[in-house]
């Protein structure tokens, strides 16, 4: 120990030393009050201000003591060691002690900096080198890229793996094919163990069944003009995806528009009548493909029997469908749709040929009508400490679209790993023992939303709580930007409840805006809402416009209102009744 110089002063940076490790290895308190901190850029900030004060104060011994000279003349390098170990020391301590505090390797950068920043300060100052001052520069610069960018790099490294995790190729967009939400239930449950969560289903799981169609095999279309060398493919994810309720197969015809005409003129709708319908493409913009059922239901009938439909449509987004239709069918986008096919098809001819020449298509889906597919939810508690039997729930779903074809997959960074990765995170806050609720805090991993909101309404159909013991439920889905703020679905509905929700964030400046909407069935605390429990659905704001496509994925998040939201939402469970009672 460098110590044994009177005028070392080594007690200072000895002394913080030891404070630091105590904090640090302490079981976590709630860290901070304001949540931006908490999950945001607190923990670069402290590390590097924590290191940058205890490099300062080592430097200042070693310089001073006089027992080992060359330590003296090396202070700067030394203490940048030593931190860099001492750092790595906390780390390893907090990986393996399991102190509900999570060791974050990303925080040695941030040590390092503090470190690299007192250092170059001091050399500098005295007067020693430009070695020095390039050091303080370097620091700086690092701290404040760090600082600037602190919201992408280093903030909420948890929730980023979660939602990382969620996306990943391997658990092939969460849907049907593959088992791919079997995989996301059998990590989520190991997520729900280690947080010491209570299961309120074996194994926290509630499985129910359902039918779904999934498109394991080749799904893509293409075009070509006979007699010339116009051709067009489409492939699966970027430039077509299949109708939710394409049936399987591959079908080749003929292309034929559904003029917009056939909406209105009646001699129109007697040609369509006499096209050979089962040797044809039909071809339609998204806008006539939604008025279909306005059409006399004999034609519909007609339609109906097309050898495939191909519609072109201004953004490809996914969905699922619990049946088939009898053909393939595909939706292409519109971007992608070559000019000779516009002109001679969107033109003002109805025919079918390209400057004289007959346009053909071809749709091949690869569909599979999956009939009683077991699923799940998840569901577990923190039991209330004072009112067990009064429930606040926090609900998301974890379900995704699954594959279009067997390459392309759905990674739902957005919908809804963010969702999953805000419950985990206030599951892990209500998990810890300074934070045990007042009332019971109950938190449901939904599967099958995407399908029709299957596994929300099993559950308010075989409730694991009472449901008139749920004083209130607030679902995420879709929480993953949040530049503009977040909407509140059903914040017109329970207005008292909304207005309390409308006070904290107005107090701590939790999201830029809160905006409230009517009832909608657009997500999993409908089944319930309309059960007669109070509940809402939050979503952000802003940001990506990825959504039900292959380019929703964790990079395109922001995260902007991940820590307002999650500072809102536990704010507005505890004063709906989780608020921690201090036994005195
Ligand atoms: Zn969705």
């Amino acid at each position: 120990m460098p110590v044994s110089s009177p005028r070392a002063y080594a007690a200072l940076p000895l002394s913080w030393a030891a404070v630091v490790l105590a904090l640090t290895l302490t079981p976590a308190d709630e860290m901070p009050r304001t949540p931006v901190w908490e999950l945001l850029s607190f923990d670069t900030a402290a590390h590097a201000g924590v290191f940058f004060v205890l490099a300062g104060l080592s430097w200042f011994s070693l310089r001073r003591q006089r027992r080992w000279p060359r330590l003296a003349r090396h202070a700067g390098a030394a203490v940048l060691a030593a931190s860099f170990l001492f750092g790595a020391l906390i780390e390893v301590l907090q990986l393996t002690m399991r102190l509900g505090r999570h060791g974050e390797w990303t925080d040695l950068l941030s040590d390092g900096l503090g470190a690299a920043l007192a250092v170059g300060a001091a050399t500098a100052w005295a007067g020693r080198s430009s070695r020095g001052r390039a050091l303080a520069c370097l620091g700086l610069v690092g701290a404040a890229v760090l600082g600037a960018s602190s919201a992408p790099a280093q903030n909420l490294p948890r929730a980023r793996a979660t939602i990382k995790k969620l996306a990943a190729p391997e658990l092939h967009g969460r849907g049907y094919v593959k088992q791919g939400e079997h995989a996301a239930a059998a990590y989520l449950r190991e997520r729900l163990r280690a947080l010491k969560l209570a299961p309120l289903a074996p194994n926290y799981t509630q499985p129910f069944v359902l039918d779904v169609n999934t498109f394991p095999g080749e799904v893509s279309a293409a075009i070509q003009s006979d007699g010339t060398k116009l051709a067009t493919g489409w492939r699966a994810g970027t430039s077509c995806i299949a109708a939710p309720n394409s049936g399987s197969g591959t079908a080749k015809g003929r292309i034929l528009l559904l003029d917009t005409m056939a909406f209105t003129k009646a001699a129109v709708q007697a040609r369509y009548l006499l096209v050979p319908w089962s040797k044809r493409v039909l071809l339609m913009r998204a806008a006539d493909a939604a008025r279909l059922p306005q059409l006399p239901a004999l034609l519909q009938q007609r339609l109906n029997s097309a050898a495939a439909f191909i519609t072109v449509v201004p953004k490809l987004t996914a969905s699922l469908a619990v049946e088939q239709a009898p053909q393939p069918r595909v939706e292409v986008l519109a971007e992608k749709v070559p000019l000779w096919l516009d002109k001679a098809i969107f033109g003002d001819t109805a025919t079918g040929t390209a400057k004289g020449h007959t346009v053909w298509g071809t749709v091949r889906v690869g569909a599979q009508l999956l009939r009683n597919y077991q699923t799940q939810n998840l569901a577990a508690v923190v039991r209330g400490t004072a009112q067990p039997d009064s429930f606040l729930v926090v609900s998301a779903h974890y379900d995704h679209l699954g594959m279009m074809g067997p390459k392309a997959y759905f990674p739902g960074a957005n919908d809804n790993a963010s969702g999953v990765a805000l419950l985990l995170e206030l599951a892990a806050h209500y998990a810890r023992p300074e934070n045990r609720p007042a009332c019971s805090v109950v938190f449901l991993l939904f599967g099958a939303e995407e399908a029709g909101l299957v596994g929300s309404n099993y559950f308010v159909a075989h409730p694991l709580v009472p449901l008139r013991n749920i004083k209130f439920l607030v679902n995420l889905d879709l929480l993953g930007t949040g530049e503009q703020g977040a909407t509140v679905v059903n914040g017109r509905v329970f207005e008292a409840p909304y207005k309390r929700l409308l006070a904290l964030n107005n107090a701590h400046h939790y999201l830029p805006a809160l905006a409230p909407r009517g009832r909608a069935a657009n997500s999993d605390h409908y089944p319930f809402s309309e059960a007669g429990v109070p509940a809402f659905f939050l979503y952000t704001r802003g940001g990506s416009p990825a959504y039900h496509d292959v380019n929703d994925k964790p990079a395109a998040l922001s995260l902007a209102g991940f820590a307002g939201a999650f500072g809102l939402v536990r704010d507005f469970l505890n004063a709906e009744g989780a608020a921690h009672r201090a036994k005195k």
